[in-house]
């Protein structure tokens, strides 16, 4: 049988294998850039809000490490549908469980498959691998002129 972080093994190793929602986006009405200098992950963040400033559609461009990729594949799934207020929610108990402490429990209702990456909490440099996407995210969502870094 297949234990717990197995099953997260699995999920990471899949989506870094087929990274969902994995293409440019033309009609975004944000976007933002992301790069962990550290790994050289980087990535490209497409989205596009309705009027009601829910995330009707996201998606990704980019290369880096398994993690960075699984992270921004996991992330682009769980934001389909939300709004942008869900959508912080989510950037905060994502970043909060990344970088608690090991052994420390995870929310794993909110957070759903994301869960799986609660891994990186016993490797500090991957934190920033895993972490990347969401600070593209913040970026996008506020529009700022600048390249999200994790550093
Ligand atoms: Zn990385």
């Amino acid at each position: 049988m297949l234990g717990l972080e197995d099953l997260y093994q699995e999920i990471i190793v899949d989506h870094n294998r087929s990274p969902r929602n994995f293409r440019k986006m033309d009609d975004a009405n944000h976007q933002a850039e992301g790069y962990n200098p550290l790994c050289g992950d980087q990535l490209t963040l497409y989205l596009k809000l309705d009027q009601d400033e829910r995330i009707e559609d996201v998606s990704f461009q980019g290369s880096g490490c398994a993690i960075s990729v699984a992270s921004a594949s996991l992330m682009t799934q769980m934001l389909k549908g939300k709004t942008r207020k869900e959508a912080e929610k989510l950037f905060t108990e994502f970043t909060h469980m990344a970088t608690s402490e090991v052994g420390s429990e995870i929310d794993s209702d909110s957070l759903g498959k994301l869960a799986a990456l609660a891994g990186v909490r016993e490797f500090p440099a991957r934190v920033k691998c895993a972490t990347l996407c969401w600070h593209t995210l913040e970026t996008a969502l506020h529009d700022k002129d600048e390249v999200a870094r994790t550093e």
